[in-house]
């Protein structure tokens, strides 16, 4: 492709993206495609010969789009956003065109001063302390990959990299059962093992951690031997908001020198509110906090913060270079690929920078509140239907309910994993499941950049109306 053709597709290209993003509403929020239907489309081999673009593009558009999951979907309400704001697929775009990799200070000096600024902007935006600074990772599965590995660092002494794990005590890592799958892979991946992930008992509308049980855990393992190495709290857990109290955790964390990691990626958006920063009260003494701007906020996936109290034991855990140390910051030059498990890196700050330009926080923040209260109102009207049960309240924009079945010979886990499948077949709403204290509960979330409280109301109709046609 030259550099005519090049101008040429990517006008084709933009000119597609508007028209994509003009028709959402009326495509169907989950594709109607079978398992494999997109792969026997597609060229078992690859081709000797150049193609036309115009075949290329043609092909993107008939076999490609029809099989996408539509994220960007006004009636998006299942899992958690990956909101892309189109202001910051326009900072995607250039980010792609230059290309560049963002390793290292002197491989892209602009990126990396930038990313110093977003994110201490991002700090101030979310109330947190000066005096915290932080990286942008690919995913906050990543942040919390480096947060566990800095806390089984931490607790050797710096051993475990040079000599691994064989012979060392026994590492423990505390959370509730309320925490992401990532947290589990994180230790696997960090050889601590599954069985050293103490699940500390949950109570109360929000799940919450029971501070107690996990001091005497940790004073139980520790008298057995053990090792305690970290907390991992959350705020907006995944399933059903699951918020931990992080001032009582923290307490505890500093009683017994534990390093304390935060997951607050979906949740942490909403604290550019400063009325729900109460969900986080005591934030500022976790050692790691994570948020996924590439969420609710807004910035095109990838992009996730994590803030560091003091990043010395994060770099010293994740930095090649031993000397690094001795001039980390001080000669104003910053090497984030020594803060990220992983060497190249995308250059991630400008997308933040032109959302946060572009928008400005008070119109996200107002976005925030009214996913906040049309989800809270959905809730107030289905909990008021006979036939509708609220499983979880409201956590921010997040809440689960269960349809009861009119007969009952029904077993009521497939009678709603039959609703929700009903639900995304029909396509005009897109829901997913969960598991409430073992039992089948469907999750509804608000959080699409371009969602209107009348798609909110659709999702009350669409429901109720398919709810009733089961039965
Ligand atoms: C989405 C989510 C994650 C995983 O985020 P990735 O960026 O996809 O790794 C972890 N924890 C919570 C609470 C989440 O909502």
């Amino acid at each position: 492709m030259n550099n005519d053709d090049f101008r040429q597709w990517s006008r084709r290209a933009a000119d597609w993206g508007a028209d994509y993003r003009n028709t959402l509403r009326g495509r169907p929020v989950r594709p109607r495609v079978k398992p494999g239907d997109i792969l026997g489309s597609i060229e078992a081999s690859p081709p000797e010969a150049a193609e036309p673009m115009d075949a290329i593009f043609a092909d993107f558009e008939q076999k490609i789009v029809p099989g996408m999951t539509h994220w960007q979907h006004p009636r998006f309400f299942a899992y958690f956003p990956a909101n892309a704001a189109p202001v910051s697929v326009v900072a995607e775009y250039l980010v792609s065109a230059m290309a560049a990799q963002c390793m290292l200070w002197q491989t892209s000096p602009a990126a990396t001063e930038l990313e110093t600024r977003t994110v201490d902007w991002m700090r101030q935006a979310l109330g947190l302390p000066d005096g915290f600074s932080g990286v942008i990772q690919d995913s906050a599965s990543s942040a919390t990959l480096a947060a566990v590995l800095t806390m089984r660092e931490r607790a050797l002494n710096w051993q475990g990299n040079k000599k691994g794990l064989a012979g060392q005590p026994r590492l423990r890592i505390y959370s509730s059962d309320q925490v992401h799958t990532s947290i589990d892979r994180a230790i696997w991946v960090s050889g601590i093992g599954e069985d050293n992930l103490v699940r500390i008992p949950v109570a109360g509308r929000f799940r919450t951690m029971d501070t107690a049980a996990l001091e005497a855990a940790i004073v139980a393992d520790r008298q057995a031997g053990m090792l305690p190495a970290g907390i991992v709290a959350c705020v907006g857990g995944t399933s059903t908001g699951g918020t931990d109290d992080i001032t009582g955790v923290a307490a505890v964390a500093e009683r017994h020198g534990l390093y304390l990691h935060v997951d607050a990626a979906w949740a942490g958006s909403a604290m550019i509110c400063p009325e729900y920063r109460h969900f986080w009260a005591g934030v500022e003494k976790a050692d790691s906090i994570v948020f996924n701007p590439h969420k609710w906020l807004g910035a095109q996936f990838d992009c996730s913060i994590q803030f560091l109290r003091d990043p010395e034991s994060h770099v010293k855990t994740l930095a090649i270079k031993p000397d690094y140390l001795k001039t980390h910051g001080h000669d104003g030059i910053i090497n984030y690929s020594e803060w990220s498990v992983p060497l190249g890196r995308r250059f991630r700050a400008l997308k933040l920078w032109f959302l946060l330009r572009a928008h400005g926080l008070e119109n996200l923040r107002n976005m925030i509140r009214n996913h906040v209260a049309w989800s809270e109102s959905l809730a107030a009207r289905l909990a008021m239907e006979p036939d509708f049960e609220i499983v979880s309240e409201p956590m921010l924009s997040l809440f689960s309910f269960r349809h009861l079945a009119a007969s009952s010979g029904v077993d009521p886990d497939e009678h709603n994993l039959r609703l929700v499948n009903a639900i995304n077949d029909d396509g005009r709403i897109y829901l997913t499941q969960t598991r409430v204290d073992g039992r089948v509960a469907i999750r509804f979330q608000a959080g699409q950049f371009e969602t209107t409280a009348a798609d909110v109301d659709a999702a009350f109709d669409v429901v109720t109306e398919i709810a009733r046609g089961l039965a």
